[in-house]
């Protein structure tokens, strides 16, 4: 007869079983640890009057998510409508004031923001403000409760730094070059097909578009023709005149973008019509490192490629660089997709496809380093435009146990302290 050893065998043969592994196991454990208090409170507080004459309530301890108070949400030009009203919506919900700083580049959208919102919302919590870098600017110099910026890392730099003046949290939602490794064991055509997908759609003026491919210079004869074969089957012989494909905001991204055909070899596409604000959809090969295309955000209808003779050497590429804020790795093998996510960091991630992990609103929205902080979509929506509030309601009696914690302090009073602490897993009944 051996009951504890019979105890722990059985308890370890569940531990084997997998019995405590699924999360509706775990959760169900929790919910009948939260009755076993509610139930029995009357019980319990009498044991524990019996035992260290302690007569009191539980403590009750909870977060109370509160909004932050007066929030100045910004927005970019790209998705000019998404991305203001999907923060707005997080910072309403909250319970949140809000002033909106549209991009005044996106100007239609811009106008329709300033004066038709206001009237679907109510005027004395919201307001829409207009204007470039200089009104964004003297916008900043007053006080906020929470700014939620989304934008570029040179003006995140701005808005952190003017938010720092007030103590003001930040939300930075910015860019960066995405990479996007394609490994040896792939379909071309598939890879092609989502690849191209998502580098040009809206011209490529996407914040997680990839930015660029890095793969083995084997893949990448096999993948030229399917990118050609896939742009083609996209926006016909003549991309310029499909309904299908975007324009470039203005003649300065236009220009800046023109530049950057200048990189490396054009592969497919390289045409361009200043008039129309048109890029075709291109690909660029033998691209150096150090050249403007691999330096900064590309933010257009442009896909270099840059060879590398290994996944070693793709994340190591990879890791060199600024923590991106979407990064996409493709292979036929779990393994390969596994090794570029775990050896790698990055806002978010999608093995086999492009910003699909984007568009799920259970998943958290937001960069790392150089490309953000903070998150949002869905409900981290909500709790990123809330406080929370830590909160403990303590019983006004048992004084007597409090004076444990009162000086003059003595060793054996410390002791006991020390005591009292750990048997409570260190909860805040006592202190
Ligand atoms: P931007 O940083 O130039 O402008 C963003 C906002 O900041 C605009 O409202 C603009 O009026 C304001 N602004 C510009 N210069 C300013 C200054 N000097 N002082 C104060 N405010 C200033 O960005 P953009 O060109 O509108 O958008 C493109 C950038 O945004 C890209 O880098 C892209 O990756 C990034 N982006 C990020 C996300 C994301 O969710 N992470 C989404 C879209 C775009």
């Amino acid at each position: 007869m051996d009951p504890l050893g019979d105890t722990l065998r059985r308890l370890r043969e569940a531990f084997h079983a997998g019995r405590t592994r699924p999360a509706e196991f775990r959760a169900a454990q929790l919910q009948g640890l939260g009755r076993f208090l509610q139930e029995n409170k009357q019980l319990l507080h009498d044991a524990l009057a019996q035992d260290l004459h302690k007569a009191t309530q539980l403590d009750s301890a909870f977060i109370r998510k509160e909004p932050f108070g007066l929030v100045l949400i910004i927005a970019p030009w790209n998705y000019p409508l998404n991305l203001t009203l999907v923060p707005l919506v997080g910072a309403l919900a909250a319970g949140n004031c809000v002033v909106l700083k549209p991009s005044e580049i996106s100007k239609n959208v811009e106008k329709i923001l300033a004066e038709v919102l206001p009237q679907y919302v109510d005027q004395s919590c919201f307001a829409v403000v207009l204007g470039g870098p200089q009104e964004t600017g003297q916008l900043l110099e007053h006080r906020f409760d929470y700014i939620f910026f989304t934008g570029s890392p040179r003006v995140g730099k701005i808005v952190m730094t003017a938010a720092a003046k007030h103590l003001t949290p930040v939300t930075l939602e910015l860019g960066g070059k995405n990479p996007c490794y394609v490994d040896d064991n792939c379909d071309p055509q598939t890879v092609a097909n989502r690849v191209a997908w998502f580098r040009y759609f809206n011209a490529g003026q996407t914040c997680v578009a990839p930015d660029y491919v890095l793969c083995s210079p084997e893949m990448q004869e096999r993948l030229l023709p399917a990118l050609q074969s896939t742009i083609t089957r996209f926006y016909g012989d003549d991309p310029q005149s499909s309904p299908n494909l975007g324009r470039i905001i203005n003649q300065k991204q236009f220009q800046r973008l023109r530049a950057l055909l200048g990189c490396g070899r054009v592969a497919i596409g390289g045409q361009s019509d200043e008039s129309d604000r048109y890029i075709a959809p291109t690909v660029l090969v033998d691209v150096q490192e150090m050249e403007p295309v691999m330096q900064e955000e590309i933010f257009g209808p442009i896909l270099p490629i840059v060879n590398v003779q290994s996944l070693d050497e793709a994340i190591e590429f990879i890791n060199r660089r600024e923590k991106p804020l979407a990064l996409y790795a493709f292979s036929n093998s779990s393994q390969v997709v596994k090794r570029v996510l775990t050896q790698t960091s990055s806002g978010g991630f999608c093995g086999n496809d492009g910003f699909m992990h984007m568009t799920l609103a259970s998943l958290p929205f937001g960069g790392v380093g150089a490309s953000g902080m903070g998150r949002y979509h869905g409900k981290f929506s909500f709790d990123t435009f809330s406080h929370h509030r830590a909160c403990l309601l303590r019983s006004p009696g048992m004084e007597k146990l409090n004076a444990l914690r009162y000086p003059p302090q003595s060793p054996r009073r410390l002791r006991m302290l020390l005591v009292a602490m750990e048997a409570q897993g260190c909860s805040c009944t006592l202190l």
